[in-house]
């Protein structure tokens, strides 16, 4: 059984949909993993160095080449400084360094603030840390930080507020200016951000990801968080790492060192190569792509019923269901997965302070394949009745 500090968050709410869509053979819109391979250079790659005897363990804090890129990266993409071998961890996927960011910057008691609807690993993790969690809510439709709500949170035990931008759920992007509000809070009362970039390269239209260690001030007290899962179509490969100054890199690797001591060698040369050769051709490609998906999903939902906010970046949709069901979001996601075939999450899982705001949503992944997207409108269209022809 698990720990006092853990029962409270059950099993995740991914496995959950993502068992009830292979049961009831469900498009699963549910979890945010692509239905589509990566790029087949980088599986070239991996294969390339599994057979070159890259199979033990990697330095700790990742391989000499995968550290060196990602710091040339930062400093390439957004000017960012960082020392190769003491400012960089290489982790296992972006979920490792939440977490040994967490256990290693955490004493028991010390706040965390959060941004709700939250990425389901904060809490547990700060729990695991004996954290005590505050919360704002960023409210729909347009999920404003409450300036005077995320002011009132901060007390002489504020240690940590976490960040994630671009945003999931909602598919936010912060701008420069509400970043400079939150970040000048943070310094008011020497706190430290962990912001959760994974989805950096995923923006729409005119919306340009803005990272926090970029904003004056604040490199000194920000752990960047990246992953490769989202940006080459890769989930399962689960690299990820954190950027930041030396005394909180140090911290994070104190923590990583015993949670997974390091990452898988031949995969983190690939994502080494990758980081390097991959330029902006790739990056645009990937962001028109993305954006057609994005389109047609917004589309077909509003075409069937639901009030979709179309994202900024990140890839999910958050989509209004009041018009179809008079259900709660958890009620109506088992509905819709069992009755219709098409899996979706309830967001109210990613409240804690005010679970009502999600409780009339529903969270859509459009990192999926356009027929797999068709073939969800179809059946959408099915459950409201419509004759099927939609785009
Ligand atoms: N942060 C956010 C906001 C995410 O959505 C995810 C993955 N769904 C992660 C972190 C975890 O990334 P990884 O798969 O690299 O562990």
């Amino acid at each position: 059984m698990a720990s006092k500090k853990l029962a409270p968050f059950g099993t995740s709410i991914f496995s959950e949909m993502s068992t009830l869509a292979v049961k009831h053979e469900a498009i699963n819109l549910s979890q945010g993993f692509p239905d589509f391979e990566g790029p087949s250079e980088l599986i070239e790659w991996a294969c390339e160095a599994l057979r070159s005897g890259n199979n033990q363990y990697a330095r700790s804090m990742g391989h000499p080449r995968l550290v060196s890129a990602i710091a040339e990266k930062a400093l390439r993409d957004h000017g960012l400084v960082y020392d190769p071998y003491t400012e960089v961890v290489v982790t296992s996927g972006g979920t490792e360094a939440i977490a040994s960011t967490i256990l290693s910057l955490i004493e028991p008691g010390d706040e965390v603030i959060l941004l709700e609807p939250f990425y389901d690993s904060y809490l547990p993790c700060v729990a695991m840390a004996g954290g005590v969690p505050r919360f704002t809510t960023l409210r729909a439709p347009r999920f404003e930080v409450d300036l005077d709500e995320l002011r009132s949170l901060f007390t002489a035990r504020t240690r940590l507020l976490i960040l994630n931008t671009p945003h999931n759920p909602t598919g936010k992007v912060f701008t420069r200016q509400e970043l400079e509000l939150i970040a000048k809070c943070v310094e008011d009362h020497d706190g430290v951000v962990l912001s959760d970039e994974v989805y950096e390269h995923l923006t729409f239209g005119n919306a340009r990801h803005v990272p926090m260690a970029s904003v004056p001030g604040m490199r000194e007290r920000t752990i960047s968080i990246g992953s490769t899962g989202k940006t080459f179509s890769l989930t399962g490969w689960k690299v990820g790492w954190a950027t930041g100054p030396e005394r909180l890199i140090r911290a994070v690797q104190s923590a990583h060192q015993f949670v997974t001591f390091a990452t898988a060698t031949p995969l983190q040369l690939a994502v080494a190569k990758a980081l390097t050769t991959q330029g902006e051709a790739y990056f645009k490609r990937f962001c028109e792509e993305y954006t057609e998906r994005r389109d047609y999903l917004v589309a077909a939902l509003r075409d069937v019923g639901f009030d979709p906010v179309t994202p900024d970046g990140a890839y999910f949709v958050l989509a209004g269901f009041s018009r179809l069901s008079s259900l709660d979001d958890c009620a109506f996601a088992r509905e819709l997965v069992v009755k219709h075939k098409v899996a979706a999450i309830p967001p109210s899982v990613f409240y804690a302070a005010r679970p009502g705001e999600g409780r009339k949503l529903l969270r859509f992944a459009f990192c999926k394949k356009m027929e797999t997207l068709r073939a969800a409108a179809a059946r959408l269209q099915a459950m409201a009745g419509r004759t099927p022809g939609f785009l």
